[in-house]
């Protein structure tokens, strides 16, 4: 059965990687019928953001990535929050400290500070066990005896020597690691909670996950976890590791940072605090108009593709398409520009009526009053090709519900004449009579008394769309007039007349 987890730890927004680490989990499940759990990993107090978890939550419902088990929707191996499971960890690691794996560890954050500052290469591996492994030369009466007076403690992993600890990567393929190179990781801190290297396995096991699909970041972890379940006397239950590749700039060069397409790189959407990484971010993809079905999609292709030219997927598409062997070992450029380019390709592809409702609040944060859903519909529908971003709505779309306030005249009043003050007049005389007020009848009749004035279209369809709109902009200018509909089509040619 498979099931697998995302498993955040709320400590800021979620970006980019962390969405596509939640994608790329989400269709593996629901392409298997297997099960995905949202995993709050909270056990490291200094780093907890208030608000950070319900932000989560938050953006997995707007990309419409819902876990089947969760902190929210609980679950069979409930509780999913770290911080409520804490009572169970440290019977691990004591196990771990009985079986010789782990030992206790009084040093003080002092101490280490001090190796730190003048042992050189201190934190990496070899130098750092042969300085801390202190307490392994104490007697198991002298430990005791610290212990029972209360010494504050740690419980570590003992790495082994001279290993070589390797695993076969679902993306990239066999790995190996000397255990030289590692230092004897914290498992259980002094405040008794887990470090997350201890509770990722604990809970891996314990909530039965298949597999574990986690950002490359995790990848020099790994040989302490795959330890820990062979210590455990897990392996043979050890989830299947797959390591997405990083997210890179659009040069490819280097890790995305913030200042990759400016502000607009990173979460998903604004968050009302300071993030310690990117600062103070107040708007995400979301704000600036990205529609939750294009974000997917581009997560999608950062680093997979199904094999053939297609780019725009539906989630359903992507589900029944998805397959881990089609996963890049390579990391995935993004560029903000292609980005854009699958907003608009799905704002011309989504439903009218979802895109009504997206476009709706866009238009009235501008002080647009929106009576008529209809109407509003119909009018994206002529402007839609336009729209990038859904906040550039408004530019396209301001004039179907305002008349203009300016108009372009420089463009229409040195070729202006009584001949097009006729024909314009005519044309209103034409419009009140007439009782059909479609775009073709309309731009037919236009043409005809053109002809009968002896002008050219040249001549008029300007003026006649600066009339309407103010400028020199917007679809074509009848399906324009049509739509305002004849009442407000003529107050506007009067208008433009004065
Ligand atoms: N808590 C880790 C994080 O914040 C999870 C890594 C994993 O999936 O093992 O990304």
């Amino acid at each position: 059965k498979v099931r697998v987890r995302f498993a955040p730890s709320p400590t800021g927004g979620l970006h980019l990687g962390g969405v596509r680490t939640v994608l790329f989990n989400y269709l593996f499940a629901k392409k298997n019928n297997g099960t995905f759990v949202l995993r709050i990993e909270d056990t490291d107090q200094t780093r907890y953001v208030p608000g950070a978890e319900e932000y989560i939550v938050d953006c997995l419902k707007w990309c419409g990535l819902i876990p089947d088990e969760s902190p929210l929707h609980g679950g069979e191996y409930a509780p999913y929050r770290q911080s409520e499971r804490k009572p169970l960890y440290r019977e691990y690691a004591e196990k771990l400290v009985m079986h010789g794996y782990a030992y206790y560890a009084f040093d003080t954050p002092e101490e280490l500070e001090q190796k730190r500052s003048t042992i050189p290469n201190f934190q990496y591996g070899m130098a750092y066990r042969n300085e801390m492994r202190n307490s392994l030369s104490l007697s198991q009466h002298e430990v005791d005896a610290l212990l029972d007076a209360g010494t504050p403690h740690v419980i570590r992993i003992k790495m082994p020597e001279d290993e070589t600890i390797s695993f076969n990567d679902m993306i990239r393929g066999h790995v190996s690691f000397d255990t030289n190179t590692i230092d004897d990781k914290v498992l259980l801190k002094a405040d008794g909670m887990p470090t997350y290297h201890l509770a990722v396995v604990v809970d891996d096991y314990l909530m039965k996950m298949s597999h574990a699909f986690r950002g490359e970041e995790w990848l020099p972890s790994a040989p302490v976890h795959l330890l820990l379940w062979e210590y455990l006397g897990w392996k043979e239950h050890m989830p299947q590791w797959a390591h997405l590749p990083l997210i890179l700039k659009p040069d490819g060069h280097g890790k995305l940072s913030k200042r990759d397409g400016a502000r607009l790189g990173f979460p998903v959407y604004a968050m009302n605090w300071t993030d310690a990484k990117t600062g103070d971010l107040t708007e995400g993809f979301r704000e600036i108009g990205f529609l939750p079905e294009a974000f997917l999609n581009l997560l999608a292709m950062l680093g997979w593709n199904d094999g053939t030219d297609q780019e725009i997927f539906t989630l359903d598409e992507l589900i029944e398409k998805f397959s881990m062997d089609r996963i890049s070992k390579a990391g995935a450029k993004f560029d903000f520009e292609k980005a854009k380019w699958y907003n608009a390709e799905w704002i011309k592809k989504l439903a009218p009526e979802r895109l009504t409702a997206e476009i709706k609040p866009v238009l009235t944060a501008k002080g647009i009053e929106v009576a008529n859903d209809a109407y509003l519909t119909a009018v994206i529908e002529l402007i839609k090709d336009r729209i990038v971003l859904l906040n550039d709505a408004y530019e396209h779309a301001w004039y179907f519900f305002k008349q203009p306030k300016e108009y372009d005249l420089a463009s229409v009043k040195p070729k202006w004449n009584e001949a097009k003050s006729d024909l314009f007049d005519a044309f209103i005389n034409h419009l009140n009579q007439s009782s059909t007020f479609d775009a073709a009848t309309l731009e037919a009749d236009f043409k005809a008394l053109l002809t009968e004035k002896g002008l050219k279209p040249g001549d008029a369809m300007l003026p006649l769309r600066i009339m309407l709109v103010g400028g020199k902009f917007g679809p074509h200018v009848f399906d324009i007039a049509a739509l305002l509909g004849k009442e407000e089509a003529i107050k506007r040619i009067e208008n433009g007349l004065k």
